[in-house]
């Protein structure tokens, strides 16, 4: 059986999941902006769902707004402040690029970070000034895996800047962590279903009372005017089971992933010149549970990929972007790491089993000495 170890791109649905979007595929199809009985069996699973959101994220279900994903909450977050209130836009340097690309078009600044790729919090007294309008640190990071000090950050930015907007994008926390708390310093927070056993192309932008941010997408005035567009119904019910279960899961996944992942870091770490980034020494404090990140020295990363690939073990190399080139991340840029060594992403998701472990522990050995032998 093939080994996927790729979560942090996207993951398996869940078949509870499937199971609810089902209807909303078949004959309950109605539009919920409408007034006829059909419309309202929709807007009546929105509205659950958005119950069950709220109540999973720790905000008020008024403050929820359904996107089409992760990439269109960030957007909405970083482009629609500024235009509310006009000042200038800061992220960390580690952002994932729905929020870097954007930042960068605006001219923005970027916090640094140290070698583990955690942001500096004394940096953020130097970068944020009085013309700050937002500040967006991730909560998880999807490359190396690493807890951000949001709370800190979030202090020292709105001692230096009052007022400034607090984002989080929480899209790769959002499986591990417990969100509702830990993104409480952030006025926004964005999540996306896919990266929790939901469909793709379905997310939320939580956006806190009180709040200025303008609409991405204008029309038909959904979503109390912040977000217009029909709603993708089936989408967002697939999204609120899949959020509700990995909630009332976490503490046995995370539990479970963490041991093998370890196992997992701890045997690939053995092989010769295979060293693990986001820790110092073995602590993985400060990593979600399902991130191993590696760089493999002496050897290609499109080869490393393809020999375990031909292995059926599915991982990647930085993240997954479109181009699926294998360009340097400015992830590890921003680290500081050389960009000689290849760099391998193995990313354990709720439906990993301990023989996926087995797998990669058997595999990796040989390729690597193999790759190196050839270079
Ligand atoms: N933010 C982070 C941290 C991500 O890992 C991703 C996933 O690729 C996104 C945003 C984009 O989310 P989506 O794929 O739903 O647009």
């Amino acid at each position: 059986v093939p080994a996927y170890l790729d979560h942090a791109a996207t993951t398996p649905m869940r078949p509870e999941a499937v199971e609810a979007m089902a209807p909303f595929l078949r004959d309950r199809f109605g539009n919920p902006s409408g007034s006829h009985r059909m419309a309202r069996d929709a807007r009546k699973a929105v509205d659950e769902a958005r119950d069950v959101v709220a109540d999973a994220l720790g905000c008020r279900p008024g403050e929820v707004v359904f996107t089409s994903g992760g990439t269109e909450a960030d957007n909405t977050a970083v482009f629609g402040v500024p235009r509310r209130r006009p000042g200038v836009v800061v992220c960390s340097a580690i952002e994932h690029h729905a929020v870097h690309t954007p930042v960068e078009q605006l001219g923005g600044r970027f916090l640094p970070v140290d070698g583990r790729g955690v942001v500096e919090v004394d940096a953020v007294a130097d970068v944020v000034t009085e013309d700050t309008t937002l500040v967006s640190v991730m909560l998880a990071n999807n490359e190396v895996g690493t807890v951000q000090p949001l709370a800190e950050v979030a202090e020292a930015a709105r001692e230096r800047a009052p007022g400034v907007t607090v984002h989080t994008d929480a899209v790769q926390a959002a499986p591990w962590l417990d969100v509702a708390q830990l993104a409480t310093p952030a006025d926004l927070v964005s999540i996306s279903a896919h990266k929790l056993g939901g469909p793709k192309g379905v997310g939320v932008l939580v956006v806190r009372e009180g709040t200025e941010v303008a609409p991405l997408l204008v029309g038909g005035g959904q979503e109390r005017e912040r977000r217009s567009g029909t709603h993708n119904v089936a989408g967002i019910v697939g999204l609120a089971e899949a959020l509700r279960l990995t909630v009332e899961e976490r503490k046995a996944t995370v539990e479970r992933v963490e041991a093998w992942r370890n196992r997992l870091a701890d045997g690939l770490c053995r092989i010769d010149g295979v060293t693990e980034t986001g820790v110092i020494g073995s602590d993985r404090a400060h990593k979600v549970a399902g991130s191993c990140h590696l760089l493999v020295a002496g050897v290609e990363g499109e080869s490393l990929l393809f020999l375990l690939e031909q292995e059926e073990i599915y991982a990647s190399a930085a993240s997954s972007c479109a181009s699926g080139a294998l360009e340097p991340s400015h992830v590890l840029t921003a680290m500081g790491v050389p960009a000689d060594a290849a760099s391998l992403r193995l990313s354990l998701g709720a439906t990993t089993t301990e023989s996926d472990v087995d797998a990669v522990l058997a595999a990796l050995p040989p390729i690597v000495e193999k790759l190196q032998g050839a270079a």
